[in-house]
């Protein structure tokens, strides 16, 4: 099923992200999470591509068997910086090949090395091919409520995202944030620009303090004092972080659903028991 189509319902939408292995010997145990994850019947599940600027040759295999096994309708990310157009467009065939009917299309990071292939510069690119040579499928994209990293502001970064938008993306889906006023001040600013798709929430649970270094080097994402105050409070408590990290994206679901924001979307880090609470914890909302 496509993504639009599940989004254009107009009814809350509650989906996983889970990312491949780099080796083939953790595919076994990186695949058994995936399907625990997608045997809570989330709306759709995400697969992403690589990270760092690398590829990535189980993001298919995985979103096939997640749709195959579950019936869950699969999201495969593909990226194209650092890859060829011969490559991009036998991931493609790949895609199609699984019955998978969605793609989220990206630019990915450009490598520590800088090295990168000539043939794609955005992602912009990337989906108007897509969208002239596999017209069947549905494509989203990123965006990002506090400006993309490498973007001098956020109103050249929303220009860009208008950009991949009129090549023809159906949906896009937020970077991860801790405080719900930014995405409903960004949905405001889009919204200004006539970006009219829909536009799904990532949230990320925070179930331990090594995610948070990670996260503020890499994004700068911004960490509102009530969060830092849980960082420091259980940081040094695994069960305790898992426990609050949990909670706090549970608030921030809740909140963002009360607000009319309907699609939500866990970076679920390949770990079923914290989807599972999550979806627990909706389970009179959702
Ligand atoms: P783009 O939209 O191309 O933007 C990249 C930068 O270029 C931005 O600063 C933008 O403002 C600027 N720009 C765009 N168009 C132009 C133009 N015409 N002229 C000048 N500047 C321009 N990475 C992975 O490796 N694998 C994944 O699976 C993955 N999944 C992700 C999922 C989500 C929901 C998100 C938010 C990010 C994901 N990423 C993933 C990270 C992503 O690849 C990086 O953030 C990357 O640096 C940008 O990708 P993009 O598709 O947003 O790029």
């Amino acid at each position: 099923m496509k993504i639009k189509d599940i989004l254009a319902k107009g009814q809350p939408t509650l989906s996983f992200e889970v990312f491949p292995p780099k080796e083939e010997s953790n595919f076994a145990s990186v695949e058994k999470a995936a399907l625990e994850i997608a045997k809570l019947n989330p709306s759709f599940m995400s697969v992403t591509y690589g990270a760092g600027g690398g590829t990535s040759q189980y993001t298919v295999q995985i979103a096939s068997d997640i749709q195959s096994t579950c019936q869950v309708p699969a999201l495969s990310h593909l990226t194209c910086v650092s890859s060829t157009r011969e490559k991009v467009h036998s991931v493609l065939r790949e895609i199609q090949a699984h019955g998978i009917e969605n793609v989220l299309a990206l630019r990915g990071d450009i490598p520590k090395d800088g090295k990168v292939e000539k043939d794609y510069q955005y992602a912009s690119q990337l989906i108007r091919e897509i969208r002239e040579t596999c017209p069947e499928l549905c494509i989203g994209a990123a965006c990002y409520p506090e400006g993309h990293v490498e973007s001098v502001n956020k109103t050249v970064d929303i220009g860009h995202l208008k950009e991949k938008v009129e090549a023809g993306c159906d949906f896009v889906t937020t970077q991860m944030f801790f405080d719900n006023n930014i995405l409903y001040n960004y949905l405001y600013r889009i919204r200004e620009k006539g970006i009219t798709v829909p536009v799904v929430a990532g949230i990320m649970p925070v179930t331990n303090i090594s995610q948070i270094k990670r996260i503020c080097s890499m994004s700068g994402t911004y960490l509102p004092a009530r969060f830092k105050a849980i960082v420091d409070r259980f940081g040094d408590n695994p069960a305790a972080m898992k426990q609050a990290g949990i909670a706090y994206a549970t608030e921030q679901i809740i909140d963002l659903i009360a607000n009319h924001v309907n699609g939500i979307h866990v970076y679920s880090m390949n770990k079923p028991d914290v989807a599972a609470q999550i979806k627990n914890n909706l389970s009179e909302i959702l």
